[in-house]
């Protein structure tokens, strides 16, 4: 196992000698570090990106800050400050003003899916489906390194009251027995794998009594920025026992792997870990945003989904990049995106067609973008819910005119002379709800 080291912006001039970059281009990343969070441990440095190919190749993208990431203005403004060695004080004071811009927490995910507790917030879950609580434990609200694009990003940043954290595994506990309708609980992050074993079994063991939970699932991307966690040392072994735990007590248990590029899987140690939790009973389900200069080719996700496969995981989602922080970056329009997803889709076998995308996470809930088609002379997107806000909104279709430059949603307009999309006034009630 290589030693655990993990470069941030002080770092940026040391391994942007190391990848070969210029100063400008050094000083370019400063700039926009200063406001977006930047780390890289050196196992995606050494093992993942392809120095020969920059400033391209896609896990660079994926994870280095990148000068398109800020609008122009933000951005000069940056470089300035970056350029004349201002303070840490000035850095910051200018980054807050341009982070304030850049919509930390889209599709109303701080307030609107706070479930509630004799009256209070609790802190830390999200309960927006029915079935599935989310749950940040404190202790994995950071990652091993970081995605450009994350829409996490608010998260990183060091300002406490924006964070989701809660250490209650108790009242975890006591918010799933309670609510026999909550099937699955989904602990995530950040990435929830960057903690000790110790403290993942503080959560998950006493979740293990209650017989209505059916799963448990843990959101990561330690596969691909950090895979020995899965491999090497005895606290791998302990995470090995700890599926094999939840096993023997009746339940599923997947890790559902953000696996964004087929280079990720590619290494020696990616390979093995997954090996390793899937022989110790876990399932191992795959999903990620599609992204504009990481992965957005259909021939890269069809790559992706067969890798995926031949290693013994399941594809699951693919996902339209949110709307947050550095979005026009990274955006790729609904129809290209539905276009890459087909002809991706169209490559492979029915054991990798289980994906479904390009889904959107909105305030209404997940939702799909089926397909093109032509209905009485109009064209349209044909959309589907996958998860509503309302349960009674799964699985039912809608249609909206085709705009190829929409990014997500709120872009779309009913089709066929619609004035309003079929869940529209329920969610300004939902809304309403929560103002109160
Ligand atoms: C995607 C998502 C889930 C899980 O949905 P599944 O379709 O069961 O994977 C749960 N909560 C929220 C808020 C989500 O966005
Ligand atoms: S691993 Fe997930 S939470 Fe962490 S930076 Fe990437 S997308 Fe965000």
């Amino acid at each position: 196992m290589p030693k655990y080291r993990v470069n941030t912006r002080n770092d940026l001039p040391r391994v942007g000698e190391i990848l070969g970059l210029s100063r400008e281009q050094v000083a370019d990343m400063q700039a926009v570090s200063a406001v977006l969070p930047f780390k890289v441990n050196d196992y995606v440095l050494d093992k993942l990106i392809d120095r020969d190919d920059l400033p391209h190749d896609p896990i660079f993208q994926l994870t280095f800050p990148q000068r398109g990431m800020l609008s122009d203005g933000d951005f000069n403004r940056m470089r300035d400050l970056v350029t004349r060695s201002a303070t840490d004080a000035e850095l910051r004071l200018a980054a807050d003003e341009i982070r304030a811009t850049l919509n930390p927490h889209p599709a109303g995910q701080m307030e609107l899916n706070k479930p509630h507790f004799g009256g209070a917030p609790l802190e830390g879950m999200q309960h927006k489906y029915n079935e599935t609580v989310l749950f940040f434990p404190t202790q994995g609200q950071t990652c091993h390194a970081y995605c450009t694009y994350c829409f996490r990003w608010a998260q990183f940043i060091g300002d406490a009251d924006l964070k989701f954290a809660s250490k209650e595994a108790d009242k975890l506990v006591q918010y799933v027995s309670d609510n026999p309708e909550i099937s699955s609980v989904l602990i995530t992050g950040g990435d929830p794998m960057v903690m000790k074993t110790k403290f993942l079994r503080k959560y998950i063991e006493p979740l293990l009594a209650i017989p209505h939970l059916i799963s448990i699932r843990i959101g990561t991307k330690a596969l691909a920025y950090w895979p020995y966690r899965f491999t090497d040392g005895e606290d791998a072994d302990d995470f090995l026992r700890l599926i094999g735990d939840v096993r023997a007590a009746g339940k599923h248990f997947a890790l559902m792997a953000h696996s964004s590029h087929p280079v990720e899987l590619s290494t020696n140690a990616a390979e093995a870990a997954v090996r390793r939790v899937i022989d110790a009973g876990a399932v191992v389900r795959c999903q990620a945003p599609l992204i504009k200069h990481v992965n957005d080719h259909q021939d890269v996700w069809a790559a992706l989904w067969r890798k995926q496969v031949s290693l013994g995981a399941i594809p699951y989602y693919m996902f339209v990049e949110r709307d947050t922080g550095p979005k026009n970056y990274f955006e790729v329009p609904l129809a290209r995106a539905h276009n890459i997803f087909t002809r991706a889709y169209r490559q492979v076998s029915g054991l990798a067609r289980t994906v479904r995308g390009p889904s959107m996470s909105c305030t209404p809930g997940k939702v799909l973008v089926d397909g093109l088609a032509k209905i009485h002379g109009e064209r349209v997107f044909v959309l589907k819910f996958i998860q509503g806000r309302d349960p009674d909104w799964a699985n039912q279709v809608f249609f909206a005119k085709f705009d190829p430059q929409a990014t997500w949603l709120d872009d779309l307009e009913p089709a066929f002379g619609d004035d309003k999309f079929f869940f529209e006034s329920d969610v300004e009630d939902f809304q309403f709800a929560n103002d109160e």
